[in-house]
Formats: structure tokens, sequence, C-alpha cells
């Protein structure tokens, strides 16, 4: 065998090796840029040097076997090239297009509509702990220990501590009151927990606001309006808002605040289980027990409180059947709101 046979024969093999560890785009390149352009060079120029015409023919036809093997190899380089930069140029779009962007939670979104109602009545918000000290949530609210509303407002206690799970922000208002003197305007809004089963109304955690205003001379006519305002900035100018007698341990007068029904217009409908009247909000002038509690002198200032079940409120808003809906992962529930 002639040594140029020989050479292109080691050329192939040499190839195969190198071409197999050689996976990287600038690895593939340079194999292409030393076999096509040096190898076959040298390959052809030694081609050039044989005398005999038969092992001429032979190597000849072995180089050009040669060149198209390595041609093939990496065409398919190319192609695999263009097609990684096409996925490159492409994959973002191609995800835009199948990406379903979510949004904020329909009781989320209402209580954001609520609390800028508030704001710009000029009330601030204000937060406070989920397990809370029981004097807190009960005692300091003119709710002792045998007061029978603790029966209405059985929560969840954490054993061996004097902390619960409030069973209202009205918690959140001791705490604000025994930090800072009046006047006050403020909102708190959370999470709230009673010992309730579940059904299509009730839920043992639900979302609470409740407004406190307190300065000199706060009177009836003020919570009135301010709770008026409300309502119909929230459900329409249309709504008609009436106050019931009703007994809060907290409050002295005590109000329940039912609204015509947005639905039915006081014609009654399913969702005011045809009374043509809901009732929204328990609102009074903040009893004084509460004003001595925090270190108020009800003597010198006044003051009311209200508040609402947010969820409750929600579900006409959305004019949902049933209050488990916020906690189902059921999409189609929210397609229209
Ligand atoms: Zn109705």
């Amino acid at each position: 065998m002639s040594s140029l046979i020989s050479k292109i024969q080691a050329c192939q093999l040499q190839f195969l090796e190198e071409s197999q560890v050689s996976s990287s785009e600038e690895a593939r390149q340079a194999l292409q840029k030393k076999y096509l352009k040096q190898i076959l060079k040298e390959l052809y120029a030694d081609l050039k040097n044989v005398i005999d015409p038969a092992e001429k023919k032979t190597a000849g036809g072995l180089i050009n076997q040669f060149r198209q093997e390595l041609e093939l190899a990496f065409s398919s380089d190319t192609a695999v090239s263009k097609v990684r930069q096409s996925e490159v140029f492409c994959d973002p779009t191609a995800i835009k297009m199948q990406f379903v962007r979510g949004h904020i939670h329909p009781l989320i979104h209402f209580t954001q509509k609520m609390e800028e109602v508030f704001i710009n009545m000029g009330f601030s918000i204000v937060y406070g702990p989920e397990i809370e000290k029981e004097e807190n949530n009960f005692e300091k609210l003119n709710i002792p220990l045998h007061h029978p509303a603790r029966d209405m407002q059985d929560t969840f206690y954490i054993k061996g501590s004097d902390k619960l799970l409030r069973s209202h922000t009205s918690s959140v208002q001791i705490r604000t009151m025994e930090n800072a003197k009046p006047p006050l305007k403020i909102i708190s809004v959370g999470n709230v927990y009673r010992v309730d089963d579940i059904d299509a109304q009730h839920t043992p955690m639900f979302y609470q606001t409740e407004g406190l205003v307190v300065d000199k001379g706060i009177r009836f006519s003020d919570l009135k309006g301010v709770l008026i305002q409300f309502i119909k900035t929230v459900f329409g100018e249309n709504i008609q808002v009436r106050f019931r007698p009703s007994y809060y341990p907290y409050t002295e007068p005590s109000a329940a605040v039912d609204m015509s029904c947005p639905i039915c217009a006081t014609q009654g409908c399913r969702t005011c289980k045809q009374a043509g009247w809901i009732t929204i909000l328990g609102a009074g002038m903040v009893h004084p027990n509460v004003f001595l509690s925090v270190g108020y002198d009800p003597k010198e200032v006044s003051g009311f409180a209200f508040g609402l079940g947010v969820n409750r409120l929600a579900m006409i808003y959305y004019q949902m059947a049933e209050i488990r809906g916020f906690y189902e992962n059921d999409i189609s529930l929210w397609a229209s709101v």
C-alpha cells in the first residue's frame, strides 16, 4: 500500500476520533477548518506527486470520498446550528403566546377597593397580630370572662398560654389606642377566626374590616355620615341605608346597618333572601368602659366604631352564592370579575 493511501486512511480514522470528542460549536468549527482547509489541501498536494497512474486514481478516489464524508459531517453541524439559532430567536415569543397572566384575588381586590374609600375620607390603615392576647380580644373590649358574647365569638385558643386567634380586628383598635392619643381615625383589616363549621355562608377564617374614630365631640351623626358615604361609594348612589337598634358589648348605643338589596332594590330576591334588605355592618358609639381600659377619659373624648365581614360584602358585590368560592380554585367563578 502506498504511503499516500495509508495517510488518507489514517486521516479518516483520526477524523472519526476527533469528531467524537468535539461536541461544542467552537470545537466543531475548529475541526471543520482543520480538515476541510488544511488536511484536504495537504492530501491533494501529495496526490500531485504520485507518479503511478493506478495509484493516483485510487488515491484520488479516496481523497474525494473523504472530502464528501467531511462535507456531509459538517453540513449536519450547520443544520443543527441553524436550528439552535432559530430556537434562541423564536422561544421567547412562543412562551409569551402561551403565558396566561394571573390577577389579584377578588377578596383582596374588594378589600383594597374598600380601603381606598376610607383612605379618601381621611382614615389610616392599621394592622395587628392574628395571634392575640385574650384581654385585647375580650376584656378590654368590655367582654369579661362570664359574658355571653364570648359564645358568639368563640375562637381557637393557644394551649397553655393567654393567647388566642383573634375573633375580630377590634383588638387592633385596643393596641392602637394604648399607643396613641386622640384624635384617631383608623381602619383595621385582616383575617379573623371563629369556631364555625364550613357551610355556604360560614368559614372558620374570614376577612374583617373595622373602623374607629375618637376625638372630642364625635357624635352618632358622624357615624351615620361615614357609613352612608362608604356604602353608596361602593354599591352605588341609589342604595338606601337604614340603622336598627342592636347590641354589642363594646358600643353604646349600638346599631345594625342594613342596605337596600343592590340586586333587586328591595323587591326581594335570592341574594337578600326575599327580604329586600341586607344587614352588612355592626356599629355604635364606643362604650366608656373600652375607653377606660386603654387609659382614655370618656368625659373628655367620644368616638364611634363599626365592623363588617369583608367576605359577606364581597359575596353581595360579586353576586356569589357561597362563601366557599373564595377559597376554591375554580377560576371559571371569576370569569366575569
Ligand atoms: Zn334582593
